[in-house]
């Protein structure tokens, strides 16, 4: 479908009742513009002095804008999708083939009754909901039975012993435990305590109602299957384990399994197939959404999964790849907010990467005054600005304030009150664009100029022993042709530098008129300066003989290196010593490899001390060494100085120190352990070549400003913030996400809804200074209901990750993970009390949009920074956690629900990469192969029976045995099943922001281990507990909320 032009709706000039005052507490002196206004003509901008640069075609290939406002009409919002579905027939009998049954074995300690048909109907209409829905309700529901807390007195029995209800029977019967005893046995020994800690409010020791926990009638049903494979057994533990004791603080655990729990016969297994499934989830958003255009002329709706392959069309609200939110209707009051619990947040990710097939980016130029703002509260030029008065007026849809239009910018009205430009303007009728921004936009009034990229190369023993030195040369060689240009530019404008160094720095003059370059070494590291101004930061174009006779000469040079001791801080002060000399921004790729022990500033010294885990103390391993360390962030922040780091580890480095200031400047850190360059050294260059040429904006401050009522209360992503609003980040690029969490300070509108603009001030790979605008109008209800409807959960997920992983930097993990539990707790607890129909206490509901939550949240505590595990290593813990915390919701969303792909039974002939299974061991086949990534980690799994003919087409190898472990990439073989499996691994790999090495699994080998820890639906390798369990705990935290 073409995208050439654009096209927009009407719905934005429409009248907006109910017009609050002013709130005094938003942000901090919002007369203070955040950016001045500049009265000079605009810098390097041909285009016409008003209007866009780019032509406006007329609407091609897009069908017409049909919808008329939707604004004011809060019942329609999600509408966007006419809904055929007929209603879930709650209230209904439900035609389920599963029915429960009295155990045959001992007095069943618990039942775990499902319900099947509610669960299927719950796969339906997703967040966008049929009008007929019940009235009860208008969600879909998750319906699921889980036992009630144990009778401690019996004997306490896994979840093998659940057994499915039929849905809709009576919710009384045999079959459940009747009134809880109290006072059984204490806890059983051996148990593991995910979540221990001080009880939570009305914790421990509560008894169950008869009622409520009896377990519907009906007709045995064997179920087939098993969960949690790798662990089941007699040692299990299941969910009915729980007694009275276990749901509070002693919580000590169905999730670990002990041998002391076993009791009476074998027992059956609940089907694992009956409990929500994110592939399903996942496949069924695609099914219904896949393959359409998402046109944003509405607000508050919900857009199509992350991982659902759809189309965008602004027509007035940034698109969902540029910011994605918890839930796309507000609570009016901050009451209802706390009560429900739900994280009001959006994820914004200002550079995220467009299709082609998409709008690109327009750039509007107000001309010399700049782009035009509401006097008041600063918001820019937007479709939520009112225009009145015949067209000389605008309200301001954030603060109200009526502005007069500027000469230049005035337009008449049509009859609907629209200015007749309104299709000519992106600013009017889009949800994203840029801005020229003018000198004001500039520091110090100045011109901004290209960014410069710093290559700074360890060439310590470590890294020239290892290969690696040479390896960076190499590839600069070639990579340096690839440096990020403006669409369109023939060459890049970004500058170029090189230092290598080990306790001392060496810099290279490289200037294009030199025969040779020129080295100069800088000893004292305590007072950095850089020893040369002219002939450091070139253009590679014109210097490309001198940087290349230095590529070739930097390996040799240091052949013989004995020195083994670096420095680091020193490094990252050099170069923002250079880039302040050349006065532009820029980016530093460091190539490091040990911990910096040479006497120099920011000196580390090993605190790795396994002993902390599960201490108190556990969190200093991931609090980095302040000092130095802070105010070299600083320094590079207010240069636009970011840093990516490219550490090769053979030990312990002090991640948690070393990347501190990457992530508080937009950069990254990449990770390679014990290096080889055979074995990884594609592996790394992938990282390296996406890196460097990935899209990118320096020098950046973003302000999101909201409509009167809320306001955005916290931050989190590679940032730094000097103050409470601006969000300061020497670089951005298209993978960084920074996640806003909002908070009420009076009362939402219904009318008005919940608006909110993200500005994005910045320069340009080639050394324009813009302003990126990302506006997104929700809406806002009084009604609960309204807001668990529009909830996203991959955004939800983000944000618990982020903030959780902020978190652990100052309170011991398992607070942290009570936290965690207790909120998702609350947040369902409250939908069951508000939003859903009444039913029997031993029902778990979850509300449609948040079916599959507990498996991200259960996946998320068990994730190396939250699980306080001694196997794993401090380095990766601290890595994950740092990584995690820049992450948009699809990276988020991937990490903590890999896809499983099966590969054994593939359609050739078929471009389409297999539907992805759930994260589960009893998933896989013994005769299967599987693909499994999470963003971060990619492996092929080898099943023991995998048939010869598979593994000779793969590998070209007779039999399993002959599989080599080792490799890295797949031998190209001319066949199809090669052929395919090979372009399944190059398309997810060119999908993803960093590369990801590739490990072959077999079956039962030591390495499986490594990818069992993602098989996320089982028990956690390092402790955690498998979904099952997770949904059974959750639920009786549910129910302690509600008693
Ligand atoms: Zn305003």
């Amino acid at each position: 479908m073409s995208q050439q032009g654009y096209v927009a709706t009407p719905p934005y000039s429409q009248a907006q009742p109910g017009m609050g005052g002013y709130p005094a507490g938003f942000g901090s002196a919002p007369a203070q513009p955040l950016y001045r206004h500049y009265g000079g003509p605009p810098q390097s901008f041909p285009a016409p002095p008003t209007g866009m640069m780019k032509p406006v075609s007329s609407p091609s290939g897009m069908p017409p804008p049909q919808v008329p406002s939707h604004y004011g009409s809060n019942g329609q919002q999600n509408g966007a999708h006419p809904q055929s579905y007929p209603a879930p027939p709650y209230g209904q009998p439900l035609q389920s083939p599963y029915h429960s049954m009295a155990h045959q074995g001992p007095p069943p300690a618990q039942q775990l009754t499902n319900q099947m048909g509610a669960m299927n109907l719950g796969y339906g209409p997703g967040p966008v909901q049929s009008p007929q829905a019940p009235p009860t309700s208008h969600l879909t529901q998750q319906q699921f039975q889980t036992a009630p807390p144990t009778a401690m007195g019996h004997p306490p029995m896994g979840p093998h012993s659940s057994q499915m209800a039929h849905p809709q029977s009576p919710l009384a019967g045999p079959t459940m435990a009747g009134p809880q005893s109290m006072g059984g046995p204490p806890p059983m020994g051996g148990m593991g305590r995910p979540f221990p800690g001080p009880p939570p409010p009305g914790a421990g020791g509560f008894q169950q109602p008869g009622p409520g926990a009896a377990g519907p009638p009906g007709h045995p049903q064997q179920l087939q299957g098993q969960f949690g494979g790798q662990m089941a057994g007699p040692g299990m533990a299941g969910p009915g384990m729980a007694g009275p004791g276990m749901a509070g603080p002693g919580m000590a655990g169905p999730f670990q399994g002990g041998a002391a729990q076993m009791a009476g016969p074998p027992q059956k297994k609940l089907d694992p197939d009956s409990i929500p499934s994110t592939t399903q989830v996942i496949e069924d958003d695609q099914a219904k959404r896949g393959g359409q255009v998402y046109t944003t002329n509405l607000r508050g709706q919900v857009p199509p999964l992350v991982t659902t392959d759809y189309t965008v069309q602004d027509q007035g609200n940034a698109s969902p790849r540029f910011m994605r939110c918890t839930t796309y209707s507000f609570p009016c009051t901050a009451d209802l907010a706390k009560q429900c619990q739900v994280p009001l947040a959006t994820i914004i990710k200002p550079f995220a990467t467009v299709p082609k097939n998409e709008t690109p980016m327009y750039v509007v130029n107000h001309g010399e005054t700049g782009p035009i703002r509401c006097n008041r509260c600063k918001a820019y030029m937007c479709p939520y600005m009112q225009f009145t008065d015949g067209g000389r007026r605008y309200q301001c849809g954030f603060c109200n304030c009526v502005n007069e239009v500027p000469a230049f910018y005035f337009q008449h009205l049509d009859h609907m009150g629209k200015r007749v430009d309104f299709y000519e303007r992106p600013e009017l009728s889009l949800g994203s664009y840029e801005f020229a921004a003018t000198l004001d936009y500039c520091k110090n009034n100045k011109p901004a100029s290209p960014p410069a990229y710093i290559f700074m190369i360890d060439v310590s023993y470590a890294n020239i022993k290892s290969g690696l030195v040479r390896l960076v040369c190499d590839e600069l060689k070639t990579l340096l042709d690839n440096l990020p240009r403006e669409d369109g530019a023939e060459s890049s404008m970004v500058k170029v530098g090189f230092v290598t160094y080990n306790k001392i720095l060496h810099f290279y003059n490289v200037k294009s008129a030199l025969a040779q370059p020129q080295m100069m070494v800088v000893s004292d590291t305590a007072e950095m300066f850089v020893p040369l101004l002219d002939g450091f930061l070139v253009n590679f174009q014109e210097s490309r003989a001198v940087i290349n006779n230095l590529l070739d000469q930097i390996p040799d040079m240091f052949a013989d290196t004995n020195e083994s001791e670096t420095v680091f801080a020193p490094v990252i002060q050099a170069g923002v010593e250079a880039l302040k000399a050349a006065e532009c921004s820029g980016k530093l790729f460091i190539f490091h490899s040990s911990i910096p022990t040479a006497e120099a500033p920011g000196k580390l010294k090993n605190r790795d001390d396994k002993k902390l885990i599960n201490t108190e103390k556990e969190k200093t391993l991931f609090q980095p060494q302040k000092a130095v360390y802070e105010q070299l962030s600083k320094d590079c922040v207010s240069q636009g100085c970011s840093v990516d780091l490219f550490l090769f580890p053979s030990q312990y480095v002090d991640i948690a120190t070393m990347g501190d200031v990457a992530t508080h400047t937009g950069g990254s850190v990449f990770k390679y352990s014990n290096f080889q360059v055979e074995r990884d050294g594609q592996h790394f260059l992938s990282d390296l070549r996406k890196d460097v040429e990935k899209a990118i904006g320096f020098d950046a401050i973003m302000r999101v400003r909201t409509s009167t009522g809320f306001r955005a209360t916290d931050f989190f992503g590679a940032i730094h913030m000097n103050n409470t609003t601006d969000v300061e980040m020497a670089a951005v690029d298209c993978d960084k996400a920074v996640t806003v969490e909002f908070k009420h300070d009076d009362t939402l509108s219904e009318e008005t809804g919940a608006l909110m603009q993200c500005a994005l001030l910045y320069t340009t790979i080639s050394g324009q200074r813009r302003l990126r605008i990302h506006n997104l109008s929700l809406n806002c209800s009084a009604q609960l209901s309204e807001l668990y409807k529009s909830c996203e959960t991959d955004a939800l997920v983000n944000f618990f990750a982020k903030s959780a992983y902020r978190a652990m930097l100052n309170q011991p993990l398992k607070t942290v993970k009570e936290i965690l539990v207790n909120q998702a707790a609350h947040m369902l607890a409250c939908y069951r009390k508000n939003c859903a129909s009444p039913s029997a206490a031993s029902q778990l509901i979850l509300p449609d949009a948040m079916k599959v939550f507990p498996v991200y949240l259960n996946s998320l505590l068990k994730t190396g920074p939250l699980v306080g595990s001694a196997e794993l290593s401090t380095d990766d813990r601290a890595h994950q956690r740092l990584s995690t915390t820049a992450m948009g919701v699809e990276d988020t969303q991937l990490l903590l629900y890999p896809r499983l792909i099966p590969l054994h039974n593939m359609d050739v002939a078929s471009d389409v990469v297999p539907t992805p299974v759930r994260c589960s061991e009893e998933r896989l086949t013994d005769a299967g192969m599987f693909l499994l990534e999470n963003g971060c980690s990619l492996f092929l799994w080898l099943g023991q029976a995998c048939p010869p003919e598979m593994i000779q087409s793969i590998f070209n190898v007779p039999s399993l045995a002959h599989v080599p472990v080792d490799l890295r990439s797949l031998p190209e073989l001319d066949n199809p099943q090669s052929q395919k499996l090979r372009s399944i691994i190059d398309s997810l790999l060119d999908q993803r922001p960093s590369s990801m090495k590739l490990m072959i699994v077999k079956q039962k080998d030591r390495s499986e281990i490594m990818f069992r820890q993602h098989l996320v639906e089982d028990k956690g390798l390092h402790g955690g507990a498998s979904y099952m369990d997770f949904l059974c705990y959750v639920h009786r935290e549910i129910r302690q909320v509600l008693t």
